[in-house]
């Protein structure tokens, strides 16, 4: 095979637009895509970009030819470089790191929207879950069901009693700078093929993906034909936009967040627990920390139900502990990692994917590709796990009333 590249310094555009938030626009909710493809990228990205559009002109509109304005301000991102390393994202980020890192409520992703018409799927931060489930119940699928409905049916989870959401983002898009160097809560979604079929099991994507047989004549006559896929999703990305940006009380579900890493701890004893404990290492107190977090997002929430939404300072107060969540679970140690979240980040095997807890599995990884015994990587187990365990008892500290510090 022979392979021609160049060399080349070229400039790169994102393209950035706002809707000013009425109440709060110094918080941001932001959608965005990826503008460029490898070849002619009918499906990655520009199924996705025509999404984007659509969400902007129709909200767009709606400001127009209504007295609607979001309460919080609107930021629709065109990304560019994003197949060259996530480059534009992630120096648009690194720009604005100060004012996003203060102000970013959530970032909404589309990469490809349309990979086939049987079935929604999501990746999405825990906390914004049931928003997902809320916002597809009330979109219609066909006359009898709702996309909700059809995504349970066709993509449900292990027990088959709810849709399945992935909380574990991984990267291969540019929702990975927001989640691993902001803390800002992430939804990745799609609609997808049946992935069953024996013919394509294994292939990643689809069949196309990536290759100059990426066409509009593609989409138009195999992948989507009727643009069912393309209208649905962008139906929910439009209407979680619009929620996330103009609900007084933010919808986030911390409850969810609680549970999820309880999960995950329980995965992750199954596949460690007994090698931990080869080296003394136990994770009593990790569970200690999960379980007082658990105490503390009950706590949380109680108060929230009780305060006077009328209080503009309350509300806010609230919103914002809500907003640092997230934050909470990040520390500077990961970036080791090159990332920083300690709870969720892309596994340094396959990017696309991810590991929980990914400094203490990071770290295991590293014992036994050393093939040796070293007391030094035992210890970075150690330290990885206190970090962990840290980052957990941050979050619990940060829904605490603001000015308790017991
Ligand atoms: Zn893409």
């Amino acid at each position: 095979m022979s392979v021609f590249s160049e060399k080349k310094i070229k400039k790169i555009h994102n393209v950035i637009s706002v809707i000013r938030g009425e109440i709060e626009p110094d918080r941001y909710v932001m959608v965005g895509n990826h503008r460029d493809s490898w070849t002619f990228g009918s499906i990655d990205p520009s199924s996705a970009t025509s999404v984007l559009l659509e969400v902007s002109r129709s909200l767009s509109e709606l400001r127009k030819n209504s007295n609607w304005l979001p309460k919080r301000s609107i930021l629709f991102l065109s990304w560019d470089a994003e197949e060259y390393g996530l480059i534009g994202s992630t120096e648009w980020v690194e720009e604005f790191y100060k004012k996003l890192t203060a102000n970013g409520i959530v970032y909404i992703n589309c990469d490809n929207a349309v990979q086939g018409t049987f079935s929604y799927e999501a990746k999405a931060s825990p906390q914004l879950h049931k928003l997902l489930v809320e916002v597809t119940k009330n979109i219609r699928y066909d006359d009898k069901l709702s996309i909700f409905d059809r995504w349970l049916e066709n993509n449900p989870n292990e027990d088959g009693t709810w849709p399945k959401i992935n909380s574990n983002l991984g990267s291969g898009s540019d929702h990975a700078v927001f989640l691993q160097r902001l803390g800002i809560p992430c939804i990745d979604q799609k609609f997808v093929r049946y992935k069953k079929e024996e013919k394509f099991k294994n292939i990643f994507g689809y069949p196309l993906y990536h290759t100059s047989y990426e066409t509009f004549e593609l989409v138009e006559r195999y992948m989507d034909p009727e643009f069912f896929a393309l209208t649905s999703i962008t139906k929910v990305i439009g209407e979680t936009t619009r929620v996330l940006s103009d609900s007084l009380i933010l919808p986030f579900d911390l409850e969810n967040y609680h549970k999820d890493i309880k999960n995950q701890i329980k995965l992750f004893d199954k596949q460690y627990g007994l090698r931990l404990n080869k080296f003394n290492i136990s994770l009593n107190n990790l569970a200690e920390s999960i379980e007082n977090l658990g105490k503390n997002v009950k706590n949380f929430n109680d108060r929230l139900n009780q305060i006077d939404k009328s209080k503009y300072h309350l509300v806010r107060q609230f919103n914002e502990q809500m907003k640092n969540f997230e934050r909470s679970f990040l520390d500077v140690y990961y970036l080791e990692t090159g990332s920083m979240h300690t709870l969720y980040a892309p596994s340094s095997m396959n990017k696309y994917v991810g590991n929980s807890f990914p400094g203490v599995v990071e770290s295991i990884i590293k014992l036994d590709d050393s093939q040796s015994f070293s007391e030094d990587l035992i210890e970075n187990i150690r330290v990885n796990l206190a970090i962990l365990i840290n980052s957990i008892q941050s979050a619990s500290h940060t829904l605490k009333d603001p000015a308790d510090f017991s």
